[in-house]
Formats: structure tokens, C-alpha cells, sequence
């Protein structure tokens, strides 16, 4: 009985809470009725042991894993990246008929990772939520965002192929004056999410210092892409070369738009002794 009136308590409480204080969208501001849902029991006790099913029976969609930031028009305006796409680079192809591919700029100036992928366009609502954990500090969108990005590598890569996860830093100028870098709260919780679905990551490890952005560059946004590559030149370096010799690296961002840093990022590991280095980024712009 107890227990009974405790739940319609629960209840009620929570419905009042909707009314006098309903959520309030990220990305358009308008307000909305919250959908309620408590990240610990979603993530709850699955037993499988196919990880790529688990992933989609688990449903790790933007719309479900936003739903208690954004008002159930935005939720709509997210466009995922889909086949035909580039082998390497993962661009997502204009024509929507054909097999993937490797597109002319891979064939004509490869990159020196082996393949980038990326779940979503960084467009419309995808980009404002992006743009909300970055530059508004809306720190609360990382776990979100970061089941996405763990859903999307599980279902990109085989667990098993990397051995270490790597953000691609900031300044720590820009650190400091950001507070965080949102590539590392990308993949900070991926260890305990793929605790909770019983995944297991036997050999990758999650560092966030090994690889260093040593030197100061100007923002990359509003440049063309040769721009970008003189820019962010020579801006990485190692701090601890040991730790990338023999390793295939899994680099993390938030957004790919020419693949410039990444692919300088990968060109420093590779001299550094890593045996291959992959890129995984939330966003793919076009
Ligand atoms: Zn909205
Ligand atoms: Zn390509």
C-alpha cells in the first residue's frame, strides 16, 4: 500500500513539475512538455551478446537520446549521414543512389587517417545542440551525445580494432578560457556506458594528454580548406611517445569539416609509431 502511494505520489509530483516548470528547447526556446526519463534505468541490464543489435534494439537515436532537450519539432531536424558515402573520408555522397565509394579528393590527396565516419550532418538542430555544449557550456548534452558517438563507433568499427581513444585537444589557452574540451566529454563516459550495456572495451584505454596542441592557431572556422591546413600545421605534437607506438588510435571530435586537424593530428601519431589511426566525429559538415 505503501508503496502504491508513494508511486502516485511520484507521480503527481512529477506532473506538477512538467506545469510549473516545462523544458524549454535548445535549440528553438520554445517551451514543451517534458517526456521523463531517467538516464540510469535507460541504461539499464540488457544481456546480448551482439553489440551492433543491442545498439539498435536499444534505439540510440538523436531523437530518443534528446528528448529531454529539444521540443519534439527540433528532435525531427536531425539528418543522419547515410550510404553511398565516401570509403575513407565517410562524406556523404549528393547522389543518393549508389554503392560507397572513395571520393576524388581521397583519391587525389589521401589523408593520412584510414577512414573517418560521422553519425550525423552538422546542420539544423544537430549543429545548435552542437553548438549549445561548446560555446554555451551546456555541459548536460555531453552524455547525451556521447551514447550517440559510442552507438556510432560500435556500429562503425569493430571494439576490438582500437586500442586507444584520443580527444583532439585544445590550446590550453582556449581550454582555460572554454572550461573543458568537449571532444574529451565526448568519450569520458564511454567506459561506464558500455559498462551499462555489458559491452566490453578489452583493450581500449581513454587518454586524454598524450597528444598536445603545442602551439596557439587562429579559429578554423571561415577558412577553405588549404587555409585550414597551413593554419593548423605543426600544431600538435606528442608528450609521451611511448604510449601511441604500435597502437591503432580512434581520434575523437565534434564536428569533421575539411579534416584538416584530424588528418594533421593523424599525421603526428603516425610519425609517433601508431599503426593506424581512424577519426569518429559527432558531426559531419557538408
Ligand atoms: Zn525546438
Ligand atoms: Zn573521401
Amino acid at each position: 500500500m505503501r508503496h502504491v502511494m508513494k508511486k502516485i505520489l511520484i507521480r503527481i509530483t512529477s506532473a506538477l513539475k512538467d506545469v510549473v516548470f516545462p523544458a524549454r528547447c535548445l535549440v528553438c526556446e520554445s517551451f514543451f512538455h517534458l517526456k521523463h526519463r531517467n538516464w540510469n534505468s535507460y541504461l539499464t541490464e540488457i544481456d546480448s551478446r551482439d553489440d551492433r543489435s543491442l545498439i539498435y534494439q536499444k534505439n540510440f537515436t538523436f531523437y530518443e537520446l534528446m528528448t529531454p532537450f529539444l521540443c519534439p519539432t527540433c528532435l525531427t531536424g536531425f539528418l543522419p549521414v547515410e550510404s553511398p558515402v565516401c570509403l575513407k573520408c565517410g562524406i556523404m555522397f549528393k547522389s543518393r543512389v549508389g554503392e560507397d565509394h572513395v571520393c576524388g579528393e581521397c583519391l587525389e590527396s589521401p589523408n593520412r587517417f584510414a577512414i573517418a565516419r560521422a553519425p550525423g550532418i552538422y546542420d539544423q538542430a544537430f549543429k545548435t545542440t552542437i553548438h549549445c555544449l561548446k560555446y554555451k557550456g551546456k555541459i548536460q548534452l555531453a552524455r547525451p551525445l556521447g551514447i550517440l558517438l559510442f552507438a556510432a563507433f560500435i556500429s562503425f568499427w569493430n571494439k576490438k580494432n582500437t586500442d586507444l581513444v584520443l580527444p583532439v585537444p585544445l590550446h590550453i589557452k582556449r581550454f582555460r578560457k572554454r572550461g573543458f574540451n568537449q571532444a574529451f566529454l565526448l568519450i569520458k563516459d564511454w567506459t561506464c556506458i558500455a559498462g551499462a550495456l555489458n559491452i566490453e572495451l578489452p583493450y581500449m584505454q581513454i587518454d586524454r594528454d598524450v597528444l598536445v596542441r603545442s602551439r596557439q592557431t587562429e579559429p578554423q572556422v571561415g577558412k577553405g580548406r588549404k587555409e585550414r591546413m597551413v593554419n593548423i600545421k605543426n600544431a600538435f605534437s606528442l608528450n609521451d611517445p611511448s604510449k601511441v607506438v604500435k597502437k591503432r588510435i580512434l581520434l575523437v571530435d565534434d564536428v569533421y569539416t575539411s579534416g584538416a586537424t584530424v588528418n594533421e593530428c593523424a599525421k603526428v601519431l603516425l610519425r609517433g609509431g601508431a599503426s593506424c589511426v581512424d577519426v569518429l566525429t559527432l558531426a559531419r559538415a557538408i
